[in-house]
């Protein structure tokens, strides 16, 4: 291979150092990407693949511009990979030999600042682990606001992701030596995974954590040096680290969470059709993004709910107040990106102009704020206000500046003397051009000539082709056109300079002054992060009282000997997808006599949406806001566990009846007896008898372990003899009733258990060939009747082991009926079918079909 140029040296060391990335390297108007780099990024930003050199030397190479570089670079982080982009970091007129270049960022999923990826109304994290002494810990940091919070986490992959797997997880750092058993985890998860060995915290950010667990400092330092590492620049927006105890907060792992449709719902993992979206009534991105992590994490502590519910109930009273407060709320920009802006030194004048205006809306919130009595003062307590901050914006800058920093036209008329002169001169220089142009037209009687500028030739008088002839001797000819002439005299040259000399001048100064104004903003981070605080915490309250007063929501209370009513209560995302009026109330009573409700009533007839109820109304009133129910008394749960039934979960695309077994053992050693457990056909993903008699064996183990509040929905009518067993679990039924063969909903929940299915009228609701249903409507009248071909039989005794038969020998099928003769053949190869088969793969009816094939088979 030939010697490599020096640019190509230059390009491959610095490359070396960023394996993992996407270099961009700066050559002139192009970021250019060479080798393995080019032909991928061709690819991902279908853009032409060529060469660099010829023949055999000639290497892949591709480029986008400099000045549209955005909309690229945003794809390849879209995709989750990162980009290193390295600059000139010398001006090239000075430059000897190859122009020096340097990696003046690396931009990653987690670390990007604009752009496509950031969504207003979410966080965007990066976090990182540490694992240290038995312990994990977790630290994830939003670098466009500043935010950090940390923990420690057991060594449960769930509750890893009750931690990890939450909106806008965009990035996770680990070292190397992580533990091996997570090793297929981490290439499953749903964000970028990055490596970094580093985990102390970088020298000028050790302030912001003061606390004393060794696992939760490296973790933080982890997250903390990458960013130092990645951004190559001050991170003043950093906030100190919030240690999170877990105790303070309700946990939901990130099952249950995606299961109740708190933050995206199931179908399409937008906001539609969720908690937050009908919560979401705030005015500001700020708000908007505190509400997703509010019910991300309700509270636990009584106090703190009892402050935001008092202040919801005065905002909810208080209609001129929170009129104004929500007027000047219309007005606020996102203080925290902003100030993240400021930080990073890529503000603009015009994103000042809207920090200036929100800071103008401060005092107004503060006094609507303070009228709402003590509450209202506590919140308005915790911020100043940066009025001063705001004056000098007003009077440093203009109303509507433009967004490049480089080219004037920032700096208000009156806030610098020195420029003000600047600028008159160049105004006066632009009068006497003018006034030149009137003048050489009346002298020459050219009626075409013109003044005109352009970059090459600076100022030129034009003349069109036609009237050349009538061109003084004076003139000098610069440049000739298809159409025109263009001169210029010594007169015009001397101005130009003074023209330009002032220009020049004058938008070096401002730019200068610019940053001045940006540094004393920067001086004022740390209080304009603590008035987005309380900005975004009202937003969010207002929120809360004007979604309560549309919905006819109650304030909630709480109970100490952990009691449940809820009289008349709705689940509120259900109500408004349905027409208005239609949704059936019902009420809820548990109690220490009746900690566990099991479920009966046919498909589609309300089951989970009740039980699903009590779980959001439990979170509503632990974030603090009212709730769909005509009176409310709640315990505060300190956990909320949510589980399906195989064969429901199949968005997840987790529809393996393993997955349900392991998150229920999940929720029966978690849950406590202050907990919430909601258990939808469990045990429905395996054969009847095998999943009713899990159902059954979960059910006694709550009940004699955990006792945590229970809401059991089945379809196995079997179980509600449990009943008379156990104390403290009663049965309910969602009543249908039967109307002209039609089966119709009534959505009430009963005392009781469930008479009937109904599964036969749900198929013909569903519009089944009238051929199978009225088969099947003959077949359960055989089956009713008890003839003996009905395949399954009531249960009379405790489960026998003899139900588990997927796996046995077919001997116990002797005992139904005389086998014919099974070839060996046919046997081994029903043998090699069986050991063949993918048993987590198969959904229930699969396996069911499997069963009966096979029984055809030997029978
Ligand atoms: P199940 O779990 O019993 O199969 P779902 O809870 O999924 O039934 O409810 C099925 C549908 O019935 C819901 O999508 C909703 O449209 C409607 N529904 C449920 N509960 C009510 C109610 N209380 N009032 C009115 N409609 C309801």
């Amino acid at each position: 291979m030939a010697q490599q140029t020096p640019m190509m040296q230059q390009y491959l060391s610095i490359k070396s150092e960023y394996k993992d990335a996407f270099l961009f390297f700066r050559l002139g108007d192009f970021y250019e990407l060479f080798h393995e780099d080019a032909i991928q990024a061709a690819q991902l930003l279908e853009i032409t693949l060529t060469k660099r050199g010829k023949g055999d030397d000639a290497i892949p190479m591709c480029g986008v511009p400099y000045h549209s570089a955005e909309s690229y670079i945003d794809k390849i982080i879209e995709k989750g990979y990162k980009i290193a982009v390295c600059e000139q970091v010398e001006d090239p007129r000075e430059a000897k030999g190859v122009v020096k270049r340097d990696v003046v960022r690396v931009i990653t999923p987690g670390t990007v600042m604009e752009g496509r990826a950031l969504s207003a109304e979410e966080n965007h994290y990066i976090a990182a682990l540490s694992f240290h002494k038995d312990k994990i810990a977790y630290a994830k940091s939003d670098l466009t606001t500043g935010e950090t919070e940390a923990g420690i986490v057991t060594d449960e992959l769930v509750e890893l992701e009750r931690v990890l797997f939450i909106d806008g997880m965009k990035e996770l750092i680990v070292s190397h030596d992580y533990p091996g058993d997570l090793k297929s985890w981490l290439k499953a998860v749903p964000f970028t995974v990055s490596f970094d060995d580093q985990d102390t915290i970088p020298e000028p950010l050790q302030s912001l954590y003061d606390g004393q667990d060794e696992a939760v400092e490296k973790a933080v330092g982890r997250v903390w040096s990458y960013l130092s590492e990645t951004q190559k620049r001050s991170l003043d927006h950093l906030q100190p680290v919030t240690v999170r105890m877990s105790q303070q907060f309700m946990q939901m792992d990130a099952h249950t969470r995606r299961n109740l449709e708190l933050t995206s719902s199931l179908i399409d993992r937008t906001k539609k059709g969720t908690l937050f979206g009908l919560l979401d009534e705030t005015k500001t991105a700020m708000g908007s993004r505190r509400l997703r992590r509010w019910i991300e994490s309700p509270l636990y502590h009584q106090q703190a709910i009892e402050r935001r519910l008092e202040l919801v109930n005065k905002l909810k009273d208080e209609m001129l107040e929170r009129v104004n407060i929500q007027d000047a709320l219309q007005n606020v920009y996102d203080l925290e990106r902003l100030v993240g802006k400021v930080a990073y030194g890529n503000v603009n004048a015009r994103e000042l102009v809207q920090l200036k205006r929100s800071l103008q809306q401060a005092p107004s919130i503060f006094e609507a704020v303070n009228k709402l009595g003590i509450e209202g003062r506590a919140v308005t307590k915790e911020a100043e206000l940066c009025e001063a901050l705001a004056d000098h914006l007003q009077n440093a800058l203009v109303d509507e500046p433009p967004i490049s920093t480089k080219d004037g036209g920032m700096i208000r008329k009156g806030f610098h003397e020195q420029l003000d002169e600047y600028r008159e001169a160049n105004e006066n220089g632009k009068t006497w051009l003018s006034n030149l142009e009137r003048e050489e037209r009346e002298k020459s009687s050219i009626k075409t000539l013109k003044i005109g500028y352009n970059r090459v030739f600076g100022y030129y008088l034009e003349v069109s082709r036609g009237q050349s002839h009538l061109v003084p001797d004076y003139f000098e000819r610069k440049q000739t056109l298809t159409n025109a002439e263009r001169y210029v005299t010594p007169e015009l040259k001397d101005m130009e300079r003074k023209i330009l000399d002032a220009q020049e001048k004058m938008e070096v100064l401002e730019y200068d002054l610019f940053v001045q104004i940006r540094e004393t903003t920067k001086a004022q981070i740390t209080k304009i992060q603590q008035l987005a605080k309380v900005i975004s915490y009202i937003d969010v309250l207002q929120g809360f009282a004007v979604v309560s007063e549309n919905r006819r929501f109650t304030r909630p209370s709480f109970t100490d000997d952990r009691t449940l009513n809820l009289v008349n209560s709705r689940h509120p995302v259900v109500e408004v997808t349905i027409p208005a009026g239609d949704y059936v109330a019902n009420d809820v009573h548990l109690h220490e006599e009746r900690e566990m409700l099991l479920i009966t009533g046919p498909n589609m007839a309300g089951k989970s949406t009740y039980m699903r109820q009590v779980a959001i109304i439990s979170i509503m009133a632990q974030i603090g806001c009212y709730v769909p129910s005509d009176t409310a008394q709640l315990p505060r749960f300190d956990r909320i566990f949510t589980r399906i039934g195989a064969a429901d979960d199949l968005v997840s695309g987790q529809s393996t009846f393993m997955v349900e077994m392991v998150e229920t053992e999940y929720a029966l050693n978690q849950a406590t007896n202050n907990s919430l457990i909601l258990l939808d056909e469990i045990g429905r993903g395996t054969s009847t008898y095998d999943g009713m008699a899990l159902a059954q064996a979960i059910i006694e183990f709550i009940h004699e372990r955990v006792r945590a509040k229970t809401l059991f929905s089945t379809h196995y009518h079997e179980l509600t003899v449990l009943e008379e067993e156990l104390e403290t679990l009663d049965n309910v039924h969602v009543k249908a009733e039967e109307e002209d063969g039609n089966v119709v909903f009534l959505h009430r929940v009963e005392k009781g258990r469930a008479d009937k299915s109904y599964g036969i009228h749900v198929a013909k609701l569903a519009s089944l060939p009238t051929e199978v249903t009225d088969r099947a409507e003959t077949l359960l009248k055989t089956y009713e009747s008890g003839q003996p071909t009905a395949p399954v039989q009531e249960r009379t005794e405790p489960m026998p082991d003899e139900q588990l038969t997927l796996f046995e020998e077919p001997k116990r099928a002797e005992k139904v009926k005389e086998p014919k003769p099974t070839t060996d053949r046919e046997l081994a190869q029903l043998k090699e079918e069986l050991q063949q088969l993918d048993v987590l793969h198969l959904t229930p009816f699969e396996a069911l079909e499997k069963l009966y094939e096979w029984q055809r088979k030997l029978r």
